[in-house]
């Protein structure tokens, strides 16, 4: 019998993200997956600036960057022609310490949070999935089957469904996920595209019948191409490449010719929100908990998102460090951007591959052109970053939120990053636990709620002249949650 406060099922991006937190914390749990290791299947490539913020926070970020790239550019090619060219690059320079938009395979991401558990002596059981769950009074019980035949039963405190869009904890608690799926059916494949074309950032193909995205992967003319299925092949999960070959290569609009491929799948685009994403003890986490289309790579940042957000407060609860009421929160706080997401992700999807008249002038006639037109007002361009990189996520509404601080940083805001010679404002956000600044004030400050650990900062100049130009008082104290979070200003 395994007998554990916390069961995690599924170990994609979202349930390893969650016991890489837990393991920050320092609680115990058990994390299973019915494959036999990470994903093959890479799907997502765009890591956003918030998402390295939080690896960074785990120690990751340095080797997740010496293994991916920035993006430098969004191309866009109308009718076989070059019609714009949006320079993205650092589009963030001052709002965060990556201000640009990354790319690391998926499946280089999940071996980075792997291998960070490994070093904290975790491990996830694979080849091994959840059965016959039931609800009990105190938790949920149930059955691990390995794949080698053999099965222990197990106890658990907390559930966690982790399994993505089909998730057996969401089934098995019967949490609606209503929404819809999109009627096409999509192509995703690995490709060498060779063309005159300069391999530099991101490539959309547009013309009057099809859409083509083409991601740029490590290595000469590597791309990760999306694009909808032709007609021929669009039921089929298993399609020869040939077909998918010509079909691009015919409609590029360009000359180019794909010589090598390495994988190559389909799929259909969902737009669903759990109710809830939480029941009981149980909560639903990433696309267990929010489906949509890829555009704009937000899915599995978005899981990682919840993920963090979760993990400390799970982990404080399971420590003794607080009540279970903060556990409510979590639901309160992802789920209206979840919603937003869900929502913004379809519209932006629907331009891209409708075959209506408005929605085609829409994608050959405004969009290149309003994006390089955004990207070269730096307001704009710094609101483009933010909304893309998910830094303007905020929990202001929040019941762990009490409304103190300024228009510029209030209770609920992801702390700002700052710098200043020798030093930046995410070293104080390094140790486990809340975080207590004072700038020049003796304020006895009391975390309600809250045993666990605290690091409190005397912050000396001229780290104070930095907090003040990023919006922060320059007496008072500021506290910041575990995961980066203001929890309060007082104005000292
Ligand atoms: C073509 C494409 C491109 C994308 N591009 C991006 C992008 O650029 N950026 C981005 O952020 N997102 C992107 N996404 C979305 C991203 O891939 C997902 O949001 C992400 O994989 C969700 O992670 P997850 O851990 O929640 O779920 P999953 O990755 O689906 O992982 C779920 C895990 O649960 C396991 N599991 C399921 N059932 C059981 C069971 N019964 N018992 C045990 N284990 C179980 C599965 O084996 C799996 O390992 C893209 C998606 C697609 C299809």
């Amino acid at each position: 019998m395994i007998k554990t406060p916390i069961l995690i099922v599924g170990a994609g991006p979202t349930g390893l993200m969650l016991s890489a937190q837990l393991h920050r914390y320092g609680a115990p749990h058990v994390i299973v997956d019915r494959k036999a290791g990470i994903t093959e299947a890479s799907k997502a490539l765009a890591v956003q600036a918030r998402t390295l913020e939080q690896y960074r926070q785990l120690g990751i970020a340095d080797t997740a960057i010496e293994n991916g790239f920035m993006a430098r550019s969004a191309r866009f090619i109308i009718n076989g022609r070059i019609r714009a060219n949006a320079p993205l690059g650092e589009i963030g320079q001052g709002l965060s310490p990556y201000p640009y938009l990354f790319i690391l395979e998926q499946s280089r991401n999940e071996a980075l949070l792997l291998d960070h558990i490994s070093s904290c002596g975790g491990q996830v059981q694979w080849s091994t999935e959840v059965a016959e769950l039931q609800d009990h009074s105190d938790g949920y019980a149930g059955v691990l089957k390995h794949h080698d035949g053999t099965s222990v039963p197990f106890q658990c405190q907390y559930l966690i469904g982790c399994g993505g869009a089909s998730s057996p904890v969401r089934h098995f608690l019967n949490m609606p996920f209503p929404g819809a799926t999109n009627e096409q059916s999509f192509f995703v494949a690995d490709i060498n595209l060779d063309s005159e074309l300069e391999k530099h950032g991101l490539l959309l193909v547009i013309n009057q019948s099809e859409f083509f995205a083409f991601f740029p992967m490590a290595g000469r003319n590597h791309y990760r191409a999306v694009g909808v299925l032709p007609p021929a092949i669009a039921d089929g999960e298993d399609f020869p490449f040939a077909v998918l070959k010509s079909h691009i290569e015919d409609n590029l609009g360009f000359p180019a010719e794909i010589t090598d491929h390495s994988w190559h799948s389909s799929y259909r685009v969902h737009h669903r929100i759990a109710d809830s994403f939480c029941a009981g003890d149980a909560f639903l986490v990433g696309d267990a908990a929010h489906i949509h289309s890829p555009a704009g790579g937000q899915g599995m940042n978005t899981g990682l998102g919840d993920a963090v957000n979760l993990g400390w407060k799970l982990a404080a609860v399971v420590n003794g460090w607080t009540g279970p009421a903060i556990l409510r929160s979590y639901n309160e706080e992802r789920r209206p951007f979840g919603v937003r997401l869900v929502h913004t992700t379809d519209r932006a999807f629907s331009v891209m591959v409708s075959k209506s008249a408005v929605a085609r002038f829409a994608r050959t006639r405004i969009l290149p052109y309003w994006l390089s037109t955004v990207l070269r007002f730096n307001k704009l361009r710094r609101l483009l970053f933010k909304t893309i990189s998910q830094t303007v996520i905020d929990y202001r509404r929040s019941p762990l939120s009490d409304g103190s601080g300024s228009r510029a940083v209030r209770s609920g805001d992801r702390f700002p990053w700052f710098e200043w010679e020798g030093g930046n404002s995410f070293e104080w956000l390094a140790n486990v636990g809340y975080v207590v600044l004072r700038f020049d004030s003796n304020e006895v400050v009391e975390i309600p709620d809250w045993n666990g650990p605290v690091t409190e900062i005397d912050v000396p100049e001229p780290a104070a002249a930095a907090a003040a130009k990023a919006g922060l008082s320059a007496r008072g104290i500021v506290t910041v949650r575990p995961d980066m979070h203001v929890a309060h200003v007082s104005p000292g």
